[in-house]
């Protein structure tokens, strides 16, 4: 399979603080990426670099043959060709779940309205949130908006989905239902680089694992071989501060 997404030598700084240097990455077409790597070591700005939310310093990002660059306003179709989910799941409390989902593709992609509903009902069916359509954000556990979220991403079809710690903000016992979610998006071979601090939800649906530290890509290998025996002290010492 060909590589989908491709990061060449990435710098991205704050003024003088360098957070990412030198970064390479391909993610293939169908491939689940798992990132991890220690708070503040530029995981979620590495995600913000690719969805082209950041102006970045040296190197390119390429989706397929489209180099996203956050400073030209002339080739922003990369927004819609990217999915991302946060840890606030930022739904409009005003609006249902229903229009939650399809006020994007309403929108930007002038979707007609009657089959940009029958697909959300069809993906809120899929998480087990269609009897909840017409309820406000409010009404939901946040295990529950959090899904919606994943919802309102896959509405845009987009061919590619970027997860930042979707789990951190939640309840222990909502985690699950979110991480089943993306699981079952792993099994219909949806291209996802996902941020996570679940160990064991990595392994399981990883087919690669990147470990950023200290600004730099430390690992990059298969999920058995980086959580049964890392080959670098840093990540041994990651690992050793979780229970999976
Ligand atoms: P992670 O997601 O791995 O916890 P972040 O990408 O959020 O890490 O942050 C990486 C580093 O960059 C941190 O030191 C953080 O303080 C810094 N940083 C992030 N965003 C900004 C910003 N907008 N301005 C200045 N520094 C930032
Ligand atoms: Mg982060």
């Amino acid at each position: 399979m060909s590589d989908l997404l491709r990061v060449e030598h990435l710098k991205k700084s704050f003024d003088d603080f360098t957070v990412l240097d030198d970064i390479n990455l391909s993610v293939k077409q169908g491939e689940a990426v798992v990132i991890v790597g220690p708070s503040g070591c530029g995981k979620s700005t590495f995600l913000r670099c690719i969805n082209g939310l950041e102006e970045i310093q040296e190197g390119r990002v390429w989706l397929d043959d489209e180099v996203i660059n956050p400073t030209d306003r002339g080739t922003m179709k990369h927004r819609e060709r990217i999915g991302m989910v946060f840890q606030s799941y930022d739904l409009f409390p005003h609006k249902t779940i229903l229009e939650n989902a399809t006020l994007a593709p309403l929108k930007v992609l002038k979707r007609k309205k009657a089959e940009a509903e029958a697909e959300a009902l069809e993906l809120l069916d899929r998480v087990g949130l269609a009897s909840r359509k017409d309820s406000y954000p409010r009404m939901l556990s946040g295990g529950q908006k959090q899904r919606v979220a994943i919802v309102r991403a896959l509405m845009m079809h987009p061919e590619i989905l970027l997860f930042d710690e979707v789990t951190a903000a939640l309840d222990p016992e909502m985690v699950r239902e979110v991480l089943d979610v993306i699981l079952d998006l792993a099994k219909q071979k949806r291209t996802m680089l996902i941020v996570t601090h679940e160990m064991a939800f990595a392994k399981a649906i990883a087919d690669r694992v990147i470990f950023l530290d200290g600004g730099q890509v430390i690992e990059d290998a298969g999920p058995k071989q980086f959580f049964e025996s890392p080959r670098t002290e840093r990540a041994r010492k990651f690992l050793s501060t979780f229970e999976y």
